[in-house]
C-alpha cells in the first residue's frame, strides 16, 4: 500500500447535509507516548484510542485552550489514564497501573466503577467538565453516547489501533451533525444515518493505512465532501520552568519558604514526560519581586 504522511488531522464537510467530519491518522506521536513506559498491550490500545479521541475533540474547539480525557478506576489494575491536548494538536498522555494486565477488553479494564471525565479548559473563561457513561463495550461507543445524550448532537466515532512489532498505526473518525434549522432537519437526519452507517464499515487496515482522499472516496463517493488542509498532530509536552514557577507561586508563601528552608530547593518532575524541574531561592526571590510590582518599579 502507498505510504502517506501520518500524524495529521483532516477536517471535512458534507456540504449539503451540514455534517462535519474529522479523520486523524497517528503513528510517531502515539509511539512516542507509549515509549515513555512499559505499558501492557491493553493499555497501549487504550491510551492510543484516548489520544485519537482527544485529537478529534480538540479539533472541535472554537477557542484556544486544552481538552483532557481522564479515566479513573477504583477497582482492578488500572488506576488512571490521562490524555491532554491543546488547540495546536500537541498531545501527551500517561497511565498508571498496579498489578497484572495483558489483553483485557475495554469493559474489563474499566470495571464497574470506572469514571471518564472530559474537561475543557479555555485559555480565557470558565472550565467545563462532562462525565461520560461507561456503559458500552468500547471507548468510541461511550463517547458517541455522551455526545448524543448530553450535547444532543448526532455523532459517530470510530477508533482503531493497529499494533505490529515495529510500529503503531492508529486512526479515528468523528462525524457530527451541525445544528440546523427545523426545515432541513429530517433530510440531515437521513443523510447522517446513511454516512454514519458507511463510516462504520471502514476496516482497521483501511483507516490506518490508506491516504485520506482514498478513504473519503471509498466511503462517501455518492456525497459531496469538502476536504480542508490537514493539521499536524504531535506528541509534545507543554510543561516548562515558567509553569512550574507559576504553580509554586500559587502556593502560600510561608509553605514555599518552609520547603526551601528545609531542602534548599524544591524538585519536581512532569507527570507526562518526566522532565525534571528545580525551584531555587533565586526563583523564589523573583516571584516575590513579581508579586510586588509597585515597589520594584519605584526602586
Ligand atoms: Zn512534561
Amino acid at each position: 500500500m502507498s505510504t502517506q504522511k501520518t500524524d495529521q488531522l483532516h477536517r471535512f464537510l458534507f456540504s449539503e447535509a451540514h455534517i462535519r467530519g474529522e479523520l486523524v491518522q497517528l503513528s510517531e506521536s502515539v509511539k512516542a507516548m507509549l515509549d515513555t513506559k512499559a505499558y501492557p498491550p491493553c493499555l497501549q490500545t487504550l491510551l492510543s484510542e484516548m489520544m485519537l479521541a482527544t485529537s478529534l475533540l480538540t479539533a472541535t474547539l472554537k477557542f484556544e485552550g486544552e481538552i483532557s480525557l481522564q479515566l479513573q478506576c477504583e477497582e482492578g489494575a488500572l488506576k488512571y489514564a490521562l490524555i491532554n491536548g491543546n488547540h495546536q494538536q500537541q498531545l501527551r498522555g500517561i497511565a498508571r497501573w498496579d498489578g497484572e494486565l495483558s489483553d483485557e477488553s475495554f469493559s474489563e479494564i474499566v470495571g464497574k466503577k470506572g469514571v471518564l471525565a472530559i474537561t475543557i479548559m479555555p485559555k480565557k473563561g470558565q472550565q467545563y467538565q462532562g462525565i461520560v457513561a461507561l456503559d458500552k463495550p468500547s471507548l468510541a461507543e461511550c463517547l458517541k453516547g455522551y455526545f448524543e445524550q448530553s450535547e444532543q448532537l448526532a455523532t459517530e466515532i470510530v477508533l482503531h489501533t493497529l499494533m505490529t512489532e515495529k510500529e503503531v498505526k492508529a486512526a479515528g473518525m468523528l462525524l457530527q451533525a451541525l445544528p440546523q434549522s427545523d426545515t432541513s432537519h429530517q433530510k440531515q437526519n437521513d443523510t447522517f444515518e446513511h454516512v454514519a452507517h458507511l463510516t462504520k464499515t471502514i476496516t482497521k487496515a483501511e483507516i490506518t493505512e490508506l491516504p485520506v482522499e482514498e478513504i473519503l472516496h471509498r466511503l462517501y463517493h455518492q456525497e459531496e465532501v469538502r476536504l480542508f488542509d490537514p493539521v499536524d498532530v504531535s506528541f509534545s509536552c507543554t510543561c516548562s520552568q515558567e509553569k512550574v514557577n507559576q504553580a509554586i507561586a500559587s502556593l502560600p508563601t510561608e509553605e514555599v519558604r518552609n520547603l526551601l528552608d528545609e531542602r534548599g530547593k524544591i524538585s519536581t518532575s512532569c507527570q507526562y514526560c518526566f522532565a525534571e524541574y528545580k525551584f531555587t531561592e533565586e526563583d523564589f526571590q523573583n516571584i516575590l519581586g513579581d508579586a510586588q510590582p509597585n515597589s520594584s518599579k519605584l526602586h
